[in-house]
């Protein structure tokens, strides 16, 4: 099934805000506030998809799908921060939890076989495995009417049933991308995001801009609001 860019990029949207071409990636937020743009997605518009869903479950298969710019997008969000993400893909909706926004927001599940597509290919999962643990990229990903962009490896956990396919992503340092053991499914990224304060403004480590407060991650990292990029205490 080929999923025409122009229309899938037309009908994929943002929390409600339609993804062209000319869209800015979020904006990384210290305080928890949206500032996504927008109005949430009505539940209305989360229509329930089971044609996509089942191509979806085609791609564990060995079926693969072509990337489109929307789906490119969509998979950019998934792969591109070190933050991670939490995807669940059913026949009713496909959701995301980012690790720099944990809210949820939910996207076309019309681009769901295509990135499950390019996760398999790039995890090198054999077909019909229902579950699914590998380390992936560096890669520069392609797509018609969409920019190339590249990631970092990342650790990927693929967990799929009849009815629903669960997916976390998690940066890979390199010394966990060479241990031998695979690490246990990490735990949800959270919907209420923790944060650190700090008695004086500190700098980020990236872009030396101050803050009082930033994104506490569960793996102890810190998330600046500026430039979106994370640290470590320990590397101040
Ligand atoms: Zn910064």
């Amino acid at each position: 099934m080929w999923v025409d860019s122009a229309t899938t990029a037309g009908r994929l949207r943002w929390r409600g805000v339609a993804v062209g071409a000319k869209n800015s990636r979020p904006i990384p937020s210290v305080t928890g506030e949206c500032e996504l743009g927008g109005q949430a997605m009505r539940n209305s518009e989360a229509e329930k998809d089971s044609e996509s869903f089942a191509a979806a479950l085609r791609t564990l298969e060995g079926q693969r799908y072509p990337l489109d710019g929307g789906a490119s997008k969509v998979l950019r969000f998934m792969l591109e921060r070190p933050e991670g993400c939490d995807a669940d893909i059913s026949a009713d909706r496909f959701e995301i939890r980012f690790g720099w926004h944990p809210a949820r927001h939910r996207y076309y599940l019309r681009t769901a076989p295509a990135i499950l597509s390019q996760v398999l290919t790039l995890a090198g999962a054999p077909s019909g495995q229902r579950r699914v643990h590998a380390t992936i990229g560096p890669a520069t990903m392609h797509a018609a009417q969409f920019p190339a962009w590249s990631f970092a490896p990342r650790r990927i956990w693929l967990e799929a049933s009849l009815s629903s396919i669960a997916i976390q992503v998690r940066n890979a340092s390199e010394a966990s991308a060479s241990a031998t053991e695979p690490p246990p499914i990490p735990p949800p990224i959270e919907l209420a995001p923790s944060f650190l304060d700090f008695p004086s403004p500190f700098p980020c480590l990236h872009c030396s801009t101050t803050a009082l407060k930033y994104r506490h991650l569960h793996d102890g990292a810190l998330v600046c609001g500026a430039c979106g990029r994370s640290f470590r205490l320990s590397d101040a």
